[in-house]
């Protein structure tokens, strides 16, 4: 029961509905025996209205580990509902801005809501120096809060950010959820992961930044949910061919560079043909469609039913059977 103020104005009454909302939304599926797939970002360094940057949320009744940490992304997941005060930590699968900009935010709203513990920040080699890094950046910020709340509300020490570096691995195995590690291919990153999660008989496969690999394509085969990064090749290479027209070549240059490192939609026929999966979902999306065409380049040859995911939308895969949703 949320209690209002008695004097309030108009203004301050929608903005306090929807911080109190936000804050004290219960997770839509509080019973929901599963996993839960948040989208809390799907698009890339080219910036997309309406969408965050790389951060996928996954749940199940006991965990709730978010993958990467995109711009945009902590306040999507905070408007979607995610319980955060369950937050074990943030799998990061590299160190692209993109899936990092958003540490600081994701630490901060889910200390307030409640987090018992701190933080991990799990990555492969160099999450340390990230961690340490963003512990000093936002040194003086925790300082504020806790003089502010008071200790008691905000422990100084769940606020310290914890690092975790790991090996491609099984780096979970808790209650009943198993997560490994796996390197996917994201040149000149290495190492590069993406992961999987299992839970309850179902599975999700997150691949981080990556072209399809003959790893990916193993550890994907058999899983009920795929979540692969994307680009519509035509896309980019027709705004590398403007930009330079335009007399842009830097940013041309930028746009030819990237198109060797992330999955293209031909790649992607690739895993489905050579891998079993019982839903293939596109994220990270490069460049992130904005009208029917724009999607149309993604689904090329993809089979019929393929994903093109968006902020918000939810897959739920309940425990030991064949079900999967999408909200
Ligand atoms: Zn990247
Ligand atoms: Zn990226």
């Amino acid at each position: 029961m949320i209690k209002i103020p008695n004097k309030i104005s108009i203004t301050g009454l929608l903005l306090y509905s929807a911080v109190a909302g936000a804050q004290t939304a219960p997770s839509p599926n509080a019973a929901f025996d599963g996993l839960k797939i948040t989208l809390c970002g799907t698009s890339s360094p080219l910036p997309a209205p309406g969408r965050a940057q790389a951060c996928v949320a996954v749940e199940t009744p006991d965990h709730l580990y978010i993958v990467d940490a995109g711009s945009g992304s902590a306040a999507t997941a905070q408007l979607s509902g995610i319980p955060l005060d369950k937050m074990r930590g943030i799998l990061l699968t590299h160190y692209h801005s993109d899936h990092i900009s958003d540490i600081g935010d994701f630490n901060l709203n889910s200390w307030i809501a409640g987090r018992p513990a701190p933080l991990q920040i799990i990555g492969p080699e160099g999450v340390d120096r990230i961690v340490e890094g963003l512990n000093i950046t936002y040194e003086l910020d925790r300082g504020y809060r806790v003089a502010h709340h008071g200790a008691e509300l905000l422990s100084p020490e769940l606020g310290v950010l914890q690092s975790r570096t790991i090996g491609e691995d099984v780096i979970v195995d808790e209650g009943g959820l198993r997560i490994t590690a796996f390197e996917v291919s994201h040149p000149p990153i290495e190492p590069a992961y993406g992961y999987r999660l299992d839970y309850g008989g179902r599975s999700v496969v997150i691949s981080g930044d990556s072209l399809v690999t003959d790893k990916i394509v193993a550890i994907s085969d058999g899983a009920d949910v795929v979540l692969h990064d994307a680009m519509a090749l035509q896309l980019v290479q027709g705004a590398e061919s403007m930009s330079r027209a335009a007399g842009n070549t830097r940013i041309a240059t930028v746009l030819h560079d990237i198109q060797d490192y992330h999955a293209t939609t031909e790649d992607l026929v690739r895993l489905t043909a050579e891998a079993e999966i019982g839903q293939l979902a596109l994220y990270h999306l490069v460049p992130a469609p904005r009208n029917a065409m724009a999607i149309a380049a993604f689904n090329g040859d993809l089979p019929e039913g393929s994903l093109i995911t968006e902020d918000g939308m939810v897959i739920s895969l309940p425990a030991n059977s064949t079900e999967i949703t999408v909200d």
